[in-house]
């Protein structure tokens, strides 16, 4: 086994196995132990320009538009925030990457196949419900999903009424945030299930979307019949975990790559060492900028299923 981490990414989104022990190294950095990830020192991503696939689809050109300059009041915005604004999202794909069936097995993603500059932010389990965070995403308007789980957010399922209502949609993430391949099938069904119901009647809609906390057993056959039977049609994991101040990535090359799906959290000062959600969504912010990408709505690259 080749244990550099150089070996290319062209089939990273097959590359669970390999990412298993990334998995579990972030399982762990959830405990907050400090992931210590230092900032790559002026790392350029600009050589890795990707080859439009010139697969019929979407025209390059709406890739980069450079008089996409935004308005006044959009850059007044991010000022208040200490940042500059982010590059536009490129228009969405007419012919979405990723399409969705009605039922048979669900597929597990951790990123999107698209040669757009663009990075998708999650954000999961909702502990923290900060309201600076709710100014901030109303402020900024960047798309975010969320991966709620029933019993860290119901003592405030209203905190995140405000955030879908700026178009983000909450997904499942189970009722306990349990590790899933040490439950009974039953019990990981009813995992999946409960939360459904749950998130389905607050929020008026039915996540479509499941993340295994921890990612764990999301390519488990036991796992993805229970997701089947529960109602979300896709496993979504991510490529890069936001910690304080910097990402953990699972590429060798600590580099953003087109497409990728970005995991953070609702977390606090007691998660943070003392930081805020909105000095660490700053910093993620800062960090995807830095490396030229803008933020995509992961949805707008997502065909659901036809009903
Ligand atoms: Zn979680």
């Amino acid at each position: 086994m080749n244990r550099d981490g150089r070996s290319r990414t062209r089939t990273r989104a097959r590359a669970y196995a390999a990412g298993a022990l990334a998995l579990l190294a972030f399982a762990t950095a959830c405990g907050d132990n400090g992931g210590g990830a230092a900032a790559p020192a002026g790392a350029k991503a600009a050589s890795a320009a990707p080859q439009p696939s010139g697969g019929g689809g979407t025209p390059a050109a709406a890739a980069t538009a450079p008089g996409a300059a935004p308005a006044e009041g959009d850059a007044a915005a991010w000022a208040k925030w200490n940042l500059k604004p982010l590059t536009p999202a490129p228009a969405p794909p007419a012919d979405k990457p990723i399409k969705l069936e009605r039922s048979g097995t669900v597929p597990v993603f951790s990123d999107v196949k698209t040669t757009d500059k663009v990075v998708f932010i999650t954000i999961d389990d909702g502990a923290e419900k900060d309201p600076k965070f709710v100014e901030m995403l109303t402020d900024l308007k960047v798309p975010i999903t969320m991966f709620l789980t029933k019993d860290i957010v119901k003592n405030d399922y209203g905190y995140f009424k405000p955030l879908q209502a700026l178009g983000n949609h909450i997904q499942n993430h189970t009722v306990t945030h349990p590790v899933m391949s040490k439950l009974s099938p039953e019990k990981q069904k009813s995992e999946v299930c409960e939360d459904q119901a749950a998130l389905t009647q607050q929020y008026g809609t039915a996540p479509l979307l499941f993340r295994p906390p921890f990612g764990d057993g999301a390519n488990t056959p036991t796992l993805n019949n229970s997701v089947q039977q529960c109602g979300p049609r896709a496993i979504v994991l991510w490529r890069e975990s936001m910690q304080i101040h910097d990402m953990q990535y699972q590429a060798g090359d600590k580099k953003l790559k087109p497409g990728d799906i970005i995991l953070a959290h609702f977390r606090g000062p007691k998660e943070l060492k003392g930081a805020t959600m909105t000095q660490m969504f700053a910093d993620l912010l800062a960090r995807i900028q830095e490396q030229g990408f803008s933020v995509a709505r992961l949805d707008d690259y997502i065909q659901p299923p036809a009903s």
